[in-house]
């Protein structure tokens, strides 16, 4: 099969259009059956398989990222959309609920009262330049608001426009081979901000979903609550990933967490959201040891293309920054680029009063870089943790005594985050259904729903309770014999037949 974007590409039309379009689908799209929407994103996917190796090749030239790692994300983008088709045709993640109408019950009678989750309505999506498939255009935000049952509109992002179109053309032959409403999806490639803003003031649009900067994030989830109607906006954004390391781990494992450590920051140029951009570490004999070992294996690394030379540019701006605060010293840093595109990581130490006096150093330097703030003891630990914004991530790596002795440790860095580590780096995002990738403000806008895994279609529905209907009346989730046969909390029992 060959695989093209539809001709009748929206992004010639008018915003207004094209809102007009999906809230048109709406409807029609909430009504779909279960299993015709699963077939739909399994569609998808298989879609995104047959491009094969021009899909890789295309993404590769516009983002620079290595091929290996383009495989790696587009399997996992296809999984995505397979483990939301496998959740929407087994149908309980409605959470349908039943209290039975007690008409003798004094002193007032109790009506019959359903409730399940509902579609919200038109969603636009927002992709990252970081993530060409996984949180662009067919990605998390994607896959979670079509599973809901929300018409999608992607707003191309700039730095991948061809890919994000071939994988556009993906989804909408799906909807036109399982049977999908017409405008169930579309493509905007104007990638103007003001596009994007235009559709984020729509008054069809229902809720955003939103990868990429905090700057880009905050100004949208502040648009969103300017509107009339205000509407929700699912911005994942910027975060430090704090690694804490105790001081029994870093007498005993020096080599194994630097080693690890080193990957995590360079890995793809460090151009990963989980990046672990500080590190809390005891400032001993032993942190000697450990940042010669983390220098020399950062040194190693680079320079290499990164993503574009916007971020290229943003990425030296934000470490001379840090460079120029008082106090922070440079550790490690491999050689200086020939051109304007290439990164090379780099390393840096600052103490923790210092680190405590300036906000700059507490923001996110997206790229191959990572700041070690030297800490005298626990005490000066746990205050460079209470001075940390939210965050997706926050690991700590500790013996089983150096656990027990700094349980403060693990509450507090376990209060700024989404998802805690032990033993391990915060990149390697696992896409199943424990999975939490948000966090708290600003990691992102709305610390109860996760991106990554299929809990992320919370995002997009609204409880609705029906009060007193018929039976032939109620949406088949909640009709009395339950034919669909999925788990439903029944006068408070949990019941499937
Ligand atoms: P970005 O510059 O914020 O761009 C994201 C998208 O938003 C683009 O389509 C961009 O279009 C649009 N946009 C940005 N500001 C806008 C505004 N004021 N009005 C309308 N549209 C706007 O982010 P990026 O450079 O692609 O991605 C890198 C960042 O994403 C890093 O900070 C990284 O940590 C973060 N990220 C976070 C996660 C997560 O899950 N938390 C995952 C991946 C990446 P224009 O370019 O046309 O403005």
């Amino acid at each position: 099969m060959g695989l093209t974007p539809s001709a009748a590409h929206p992004s010639v039309l008018s915003i207004d259009k094209v809102m007009k379009q999906a809230a048109d689908a709406a409807p029609r799209f909430k009504k779909t059956d279960p299993t015709k929407k699963a077939e739909f994103l399994e569609a998808i996917a298989s879609n995104i398989e047959e491009l094969g190796d021009a899909l890789i090749t295309c993404a590769q030239k516009e983002t620079h990222l290595p091929v290996a790692r383009l495989q790696s994300e587009r399997s996992r983008t296809c999984s995505q959309l397979r483990q939301f088709a496998v959740m929407v045709r087994e149908g309980s993640w409605v959470e349908a609920s039943i209290d039975s109408a007690q008409p003798e019950r004094k002193p007032a009678p109790k009506p019959d009262l359903r409730k399940m989750l509902i579609p919200l309505g038109p969603v636009v999506v927002f992709g990252a330049s970081n993530f060409p498939f996984a949180y662009s255009t067919a990605g998390g935000d994607t896959a979670s608001a079509l599973a809901a049952g929300c018409p999608v509109i992607v707003k191309a992002h700039p730095a991948h426009p061809e890919t994000s179109s071939r994988v556009a053309g993906c989804i909408i032959l799906a909807a036109e081979k399982t049977g999908m409403p017409t405008f169930v999806f579309q493509h905007v490639t104007d990638t103007s901000v003001e596009s994007g803003q235009a559709l984020v003031m729509h008054p069809f649009t229902r809720a955003v979903g939103f990868t990429g900067s905090f700057a880009g994030g905050k100004a949208l989830f502040d648009l969103a609550n300017s509107r009339k109607v205000p509407i929700p906006v699912f911005a994942e954004m910027s975060s430090v990933n704090p690694v804490c390391i105790l001081p029994q781990a870093l007498k005993e494992d020096v080599v194994a967490i630097a080693a690890r450590v080193a990957v995590s920051i360079t890995n793809d140029m460090g151009q990963f959201c989980t990046k672990p951009g500080l590190q809390i570490v005891p400032d001993n004999e032993d942190l000697v040891r450990y940042v010669k070992l983390l220098a020399e294996a950062v040194s190693k690394v680079g320079p290499v293309p990164m993503l574009h030379e916007g971020i290229a540019a943003n990425f030296y701006k934000r470490k001379k920054e840090s460079l120029d605060v008082q106090g922070v010293k440079l550790e490690a840093a491999s050689v200086v680029p020939s051109s304007s595109l290439l990164g090379f990581p780099g390393i840096a130490s600052v103490t923790a009063s210092d680190f405590i006096a300036h906000l700059t150093l507490h923001k996110e330097v997206f790229g191959p870089w990572s700041l070690l703030i030297r800490c005298k003891d626990k005490t000066e630990m746990l205050q460079v943790i209470d001075t940390l914004e939210g965050q997706l991530t926050a690991s700590i790596f500790g013996t089983t005594a150096d656990l027990t002795a700094n349980s403060e440790i693990i509450e507090s860095m376990s209060n700024l985050a989404g998802r805690i580590i032990l033993n391990g780096v915060p990149t390697g995002v696992e896409v199943c259904p424990s999975l939490v990738h948000g966090g708290p403000f600003p990691a992102s806008t709305d610390s109860r729903f996760t991106a990554v895994g299929v809990p992320a279609v919370k995002r997009f529905v609204r409880p609705q309770c029906f009060q007193n209907f018929p039976d032939e009346l109620l949406p088949v989730e909640l009709k009395d014999k339950n034919p669909k046969g999925i788990w439903r909390m029944e006068d408070g029992e949990f019941k499937r037949f």
